[in-house]
């Protein structure tokens, strides 16, 4: 028996007119029918978010009743974090050791920007007028629509939500088309929380025409995009029909820099979180390696041992490291770019092939390739899979410059003991995020975004909630003289 699920538009559960199938990644079979929202269901959507705006149940709240109502949503996807993680397993094949972790950090986003909705403050301006007092406004931008890709849905929602609710705008999210189910399944909890109808509305349905909908309605304000970049410049060109405030969080290419004087230990587990955490569908994946040549065989060794080492399989048991990718099409892109790459030159150290005995799923062995230059397919272009392209070099300019030799920039992680040297890699490399002698860390205090492909805008920390808002600015006359001379400005 298929499962179904609903969508939510104006605080109402409801079936779609057509729906999808969705595919278990782990076995390649369907497991549940999705609803595929019409351009219709995004208008009604979109007009109940902006109703809800101006309505008192929501537009009146003050800023500490919405800061509760994050508080409540965040507990609730902590008491349902068991049910929201095996849905997500099964509906995108990301192992559950790392969704019920995920979920966790979803709960504290949420928790974050709760205690964050009544620090939004205004401001007010001395201004050059003995006559005048002048105040800022800080005000919600009004509609938002929210677009996730597949990997990560209930966290890359919560970025989005967690800032625009605690800064009053009301959202119209669009789940991906692949492993909607946890998002879907959340609305259940929004809906539970308290929220008033239309402040949040959730969907799924295909890009071309729920996705297209969405960026172009008249009455959105405000659109944030994860996903690709081809995707992004198509919603770039949409945005042209609302003049919607964009921000972009893309792909990365990103470099991992390991210096002869780093633990070797430390060094290899962190470049295996990196690129084989998630079967490597993961936007900040160490993606490139680049090694100095005199720790260079150490560590591949080591890596290569590593990754063999790594239990493939059902991504339900507690004890699979790695499991399948989340569609077939994923898998289908890896090879090719794998196959172009060995073409180019790259040589393969270890796996390349699908995982064997494990069915129909989507399973593909950890692969490490050593690359002679930045040509080959699989170090200028982002696979989104479990492929680390490995490239030596002798000296720090030569690290940098190897680095930085990509349009993306999202991350980037350094590995040495060298503390000066160190601090001069923060500074020269270009990426959103520099981790020294760790990766993959994130907090819903620090903020996150690239540079180049990689996007526009960050998402997380303060300075992210003033992204859902615009200042209006405030003039008061204070004399009582009548206004002189009305040809002149004032
Ligand atoms: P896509 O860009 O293909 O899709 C992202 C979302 O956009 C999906 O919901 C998709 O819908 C939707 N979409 C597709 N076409 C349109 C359109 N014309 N108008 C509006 N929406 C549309 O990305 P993937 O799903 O393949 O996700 C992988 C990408 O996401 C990678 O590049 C990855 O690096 C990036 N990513 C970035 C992160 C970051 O924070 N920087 C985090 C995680 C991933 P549908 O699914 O129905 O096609």
């Amino acid at each position: 028996m298929l499962k179904s699920f609903q969508q939510y538009i104006d605080g109402t559960f409801e079936d779609a007119t057509t729906t999808f199938d969705s595919v278990n990644p782990a076995t390649g079979a369907v497991w549940a029918k999705m609803p595929a929202a019409s351009a219709a269901d995004v208008d009604r959507a979109v007009q109940a978010a902006h109703r809800a705006l101006s309505e008192p149940a929501w537009a009146a709240l003050t800023a500490s009743a919405r800061g509760k109502l994050l508080y409540r949503l965040a507990d609730l996807v902590a008491e349902n974090a068991q049910q929201l993680a095996e849905l997500e397993t099964a509906d995108t094949g990301k192992i559950i050791r790392e969704t019920r972790s995920q979920i966790g950090y979803v709960a504290e986003y949420y928790r974050y920007y709760a205690g964050v909705a009544d620090k939004i403050q205004g401001a007010y301006l001395p201004v050059d007028k003995p006559d005048m007092e002048v105040f800022l406004r800080r005000e919600p931008v009004g509609v938002v629509a929210g677009i996730v890709p597949w990997n990560s849905q209930l966290f890359l929602s919560a970025v989005k939500l967690g800032p625009a609710l605690a800064a009053g705008c009301t959202i119209v999210l669009k789940a991906s088309e692949d492993g909607p189910a946890p998002l879907l399944a959340f609305a259940r909890l929004v809906h539970q929380a308290g929220f008033p109808a239309g402040v949040v509305n959730i969907l799924t349905g295909f890009g071309a025409d729920c996705g297209q909908a969405l960026t172009t309605h008249p009455l959105v304000s405000r659109i944030a995009f994860t996903g690709g970049p081809e995707t992004a410049r198509h919603i770039v060109r949409n945005s042209a029909e609302n003049l919607a405030a964009t921000s972009l969080e893309l792909g990365g290419k990103s470099p991992v820099l390991v210096f002869d004087d780093a633990d070797l230990e430390s060094v290899s587990n962190a470049v295996i979180a990196g690129i084989f955490a998630a079967s490597g569908q993961s936007c900040v994946a160490g993606s490139r390696l680049l090694v100095q040549r005199g720790m260079r065989e150490r560590l591949l060794q080591r890596l290569i041992e590593k990754a063999r080492a790594i239990r493939i399989g059902d991504p339900q048991d507690v004890a699979t490291e790695m499991g399948p990718l989340a569609t077939r099409r994923q898998r289908d892109h890896i090879e090719s770019v794998l196959k172009a790459s060995l073409a180019a030159g790259a040589v393969l150290l270890t796996g390349g092939e699908r995982a064997a005995g494990l069915g129909e799923g989507y399973y593909f062995q950890p692969t490490i390739v050593d690359c002679p230059d930045a040509q080959v397919p699989s170090v200028a272009q982002e696979l989104f899979g479990p492929v680390l392209s490995v490239m030596t070099f002798d000296t720090e300019a030569q690290a940098v410059a190897l680095a930085n030799d990509t349009r993306y920039g999202l991350a980037s992680g350094v590995f040495t003991r060298d503390l000066t040297r160190a601090h001069r890699l923060t500074r020269a490399l270009r990426a959103g995020i520099v981790w020294v002698n760790t990766y993959r860390a994130v907090s819903p205090i620090v903020p996150f975004g690239g540079y180049g492909l990689s996007g526009l805008g960050r998402e997380g920390g303060l300075d992210a909630v003033l992204e859902y808002t615009r200042t209006k600015s405030i003039w008061i006359r204070t004399s009582d003289e009548p206004i002189a001379d009305p040809f002149v400005m004032r």
